[in-house]
Formats: structure tokens, C-alpha cells, sequence
């Protein structure tokens, strides 16, 4: 069965919209807001979704922006607005999430009919946007709250979902700026990092240990993280348990990949040792990274930011939405609609986070693409067996000291860089043999 979606501009067409005109395009005066970045953007206030403030553009374009990302000013002056409207308009029913599920079995014609005629009528009101818009919206809605409670419901979906806008992804950066740095061009959200960890002491507790340790790695320029702008409901998600068991499957708000929950040999990495207290480990390209949802990057207090933004251009929350509250009613890929957005969530216990890939995305040698390439500098080592690690310390800029337990007795892996981040020099202190040295370049 096909899976209809309707991609449209964070849908203004909702009932659940509140618009600034009863009828007709009325569009209002173009007015200069200013954002809470420095930036501005021109547009009239079109509609209130959920959080997000939709403004018209002079072209006629719509373009949503989250309100607490508008200067203060600007913030209560949209507020103000809105309860104007709120206050002019008569109640609207909101009906919030837009999954409709229908049969997949038997020969339900009307069915198929009433969605195509769903599809026809959606489509309709988002070519014209004129006065019929909020009826066909109301319309359209009816029809799919009609369908939803029709019996026997299973697995076809009718979702409308948005183009992200890049400066709400942006915003979600902007406590790990400057170290992370964004950019952004009509298909995808670009994220520069050097993947080292932030929180300390990483590495810390691990006993499945690799010897390998964080360093720096490049990707920036073409080899950077890229977010979808336009994500798209894949018809079949893929199973993390049965695929992408290699490169990462998003990008943490810290700029640190975040890998499939279970290793390259299949097994949860949390469940054996192998993670930090932060969910993380290094690779064999001493490239650190995340195996669960980095949960700890979620502020306290304030509003709720998404952890990480999976590489199917969903967001990936921690336990809790945006506003705090307890995340429940997961699907089967450990998301859900939520005030008009589909994201994941991390749960704690197996298998973690994003089950499978809801969004659609293209898969190369198990990784998803686009992928940025870790770069090692010295060939990867083996297990240690019997070791844990005891202690991660940033002794300066660029020089760390790693130490290790194995059998009571402690070791040292004393690591710097230069200033180029090409050349490194590792110094490897046990108690009872010598100190040895090696340099690397990296190519
Ligand atoms: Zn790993
Ligand atoms: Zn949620």
C-alpha cells in the first residue's frame, strides 16, 4: 500500500491554524522583525501554529519561524497579535495530530476514494491559498478525523509535515557555538565540528575498551554533518536492528555523532561496557562518539531542545517535549507527532532511541548519506582486557591525559596536537615498563 504524504509548508491550511483574516487573502502590512541572533526577517504575520509563528512573505511565500526565537520585543508584540486574533475569531477545534491510520486489508474503495479526494482537495487549497482555504482546511481535517475512527484501523498513514525551517535547526546549535558551526542551502542544514567531546570526564567507566582516545576530527568543508531541510515519511523506515550498523545516524547539538545503539557486531554498546556516563566511546579513528541519546546535553529548566537531529532531518529529543513534559505515546520507530512535528525520543532501556529510520534516506555500504568521513592518525589497536578507564583531563588547549586500570595498576595515554591539528604525539606511561613515544601526521 502507498503511503500518501503531503509535503506543505508547515501547513497553514490546518483548522487547528489560527489566520489573521476570516476570508480572503487580506494579507497584512510587511512589517521587519527582529530575531533573537541579530537577524532579521520581513514578512506579515499569517498565522499561529502550536510555537511557531508562519509570516507571509512579499513573494507570497510562507515562512515559519519558532516564536521564542524573535527578539523579546518582537516576541510580545506577536503575542499580542495573536490574542487579538484569539479574541476576534471564533473558537476553532484543534485537532493536533494528523496521522490518519485507514485499512490496509480488503477492498475498501470508499476509503481509497475518500483519500484521494482528501489528496485533491488538500492540493487544491494549497495551490490557490485563497478564500476557500480555511474551509477546505476544516474540510480536509474533517475528513481526516472521519477516517481515523473508521474500524479496523492499521497501517497506512496520511501525515503533513514541513520543510524544517534551517533557523529553528539553527537555534538548536547556539549553545555549543562557536565550537559548532552552521550553514545551510536549499537542501540541507550543514553542521561543523571537530567531534570532540564537552562534558567531562568523558570516556570514564568504560571497561570494553579499544584503546582508543578523543581527538579532533575534521569534519568541516565538504566532509560536514548535512541535516535534511525537507524530510520526507519514508514508506518503509529502516530498522536500526537490522541495518546502519556503521557511521552515525545523527548529529548531536554538541556537534558529536550519534551512532546506532547496538555496535558493529550487533550488540547494544550501553548493555556491555563499551560507553562512558555520557553514552559515549571512541572509534577506530579515535573519533568519539555517541551509542545512545546524549540526554545530558538537555538543558535544565527553560524550554527543551532536541539532543541531536537524526540524519533523516527529525529531531531526537530526550525523555521529555519541548515543554517539559514527559514524553509518551512512542510509535514503533520510538517517535510521534507532536504539535504538528514528528520527532524521536530516548527511552532507557533497549533499543534506546530512533528503532528505526522513520524519514526516508539513502543508504551506502550500511551508512547512511551523506556521511562525513572520521580521520584516524596512527592504526587502531585491540581490546585491553581487564581495563578501565579512570579519568579523561584536558591538561591544555591541546593535550589530554587518559588513565587506565588494568589489575590495580594505573597507566597514562598523554596525547597533544600542534596548532595545524595534523601532528600529534601520544606518550604511553605504564608503572612498571618504560615510557614510549610516537608521533603521527595525519594526511
Ligand atoms: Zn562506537
Ligand atoms: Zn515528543
Amino acid at each position: 500500500m502507498r503511503v500518501f504524504i503531503f509535503t506543505v509548508l508547515l501547513s497553514a491550511a490546518l483548522s487547528s491554524t489560527m489566520t489573521a483574516h476570516s476570508g480572503g487573502h487580506g494579507r497584512g502590512p510587511v512589517s521587519t522583525f527582529l530575531l533573537s541572533n541579530g537577524r532579521h526577517v520581513h514578512g506579515s504575520f499569517h498565522s499561529a501554529r502550536g510555537s511557531w509563528i508562519i509570516l507571509e512573505q512579499r513573494s507570497g511565500a510562507l515562512k515559519a519561524i519558532p516564536l521564542e526565537q524573535f527578539s523579546s520585543a518582537d516576541q510580545q508584540r506577536l503575542e499580542d497579535e495573536i490574542g487579538r486574533i484569539t479574541k476576534m475569531n471564533a473558537p476553532v477545534e484543534a485537532p493536533s495530530p494528523i496521522v490518519v491510520q485507514t485499512p490496509t486489508s480488503g477492498k475498501d474503495h470508499s476509503t481509497e476514494l475518500a483519500l484521494i479526494a482528501c489528496a485533491l482537495l488538500l492540493g487544491t487549497f494549497m495551490v490557490t491559498r485563497s478564500t476557500s482555504l480555511r474551509i477546505a482546511g476544516t474540510a480536509g481535517t474533517m475528513l481526516l478525523l472521519f477516517l481515523s475512527v473508521s474500524p479496523g484501523t492499521t497501517a497506512r498513514i496520511v501525515e503533513i509535515l514541513g520543510p524544517t525551517p534551517p533557523e529553528s535547526i539553527d537555534s538548536t546549535f547556539a549553545a555549543y557555538k562557536p565550537r559548532v558551526k552552521t550553514r545551510w542551502d536549499a537542501t540541507y542544514f550543514y553542521v561543523e565540528s571537530n567531534g570532540m567531546p564537552t562534558a567531562m570526564p568523558a570516556m570514564k567507566g568504560i571497561t570494553a575498551w579499544q584503546q582508543q582516545v578523543p581527538i579532533p576530527q575534521p569534519y568541516t568543508g565538504s566532509n560536514a554533518w548535512a541535516i535534511p531541510l525537507n524530510p520526507v515519511i519514508a514508506d518503509v523506515p529502516v530498522s536500526l536492528d537490522t541495518a546502519l550498523h556503521t557511521g552515525a545516524v545523527a548529529i548531536a547539538v554538541n556537534g558529536v555523532p550519534v551512532f546506532n545503539p547496538e555496535n558493529n557486531r550487533g550488540e547494544f554498546s550501553q548493555d556491555i561496557g563499551e560507553l562512558d556516563a555520557f553514552g559515549g566511546h571512541c572509534g577506530r579513528a579515535d573519533d568519539y562518539h555517541y551509542h545512545i541519546a546524549p540526554v545530558h546535553l538537555t538543558p535544565k529548566g527553560t524550554i527543551k531542545i532536541p539532543v541531536a537531529w537524526a540524519l533523516d532531518g527529525y529531531k531526537l529529543y530526550g525523555y521529555e517535549e519541548p515543554d517539559g513534559t514527559v514524553a509518551t505515546n512512542l510509535d514503533q520507530h520510538l517517535g510521534h507527532l507532536w504539535n504538528g512535528e514528528y520527532h524521536y525520543h530516548a527511552i532507557d532501556k533497549k533499543p534506546y532511541m530512533i528503532a528505526s529510520m522513520r524519514g526516508k534516506i539513502t543508504i551506502q555500504n550500511d551508512q547512511v548519506m551523506p556521511q562525513p568521513r572520521a580521520a584516524g592518525v596512527r592504526t587502531f589497536l585491540q581490546a585491553l582486557k581487564g581495563a578501565t578507564i579512570t579519568d579523561l583531563r584536558q591538561c591544555d588547549t591541546n593535550h589530554f591525559a587518559l588513565r587506565y586500570e588494568v589489575n590495580g595498576k594505573t597507566s597514562f595515554v598523554n596525547y597533544r596536537w600542534d596548532s595545524t591539528g595534523k601532528n600529534f604525539v601520544f606518550n604511553f606511561v605504564k608503572t612498571d615498563s618504560a615510557r614510549t613515544t610516537f608521533t603521527y601526521t595525519r594526511k
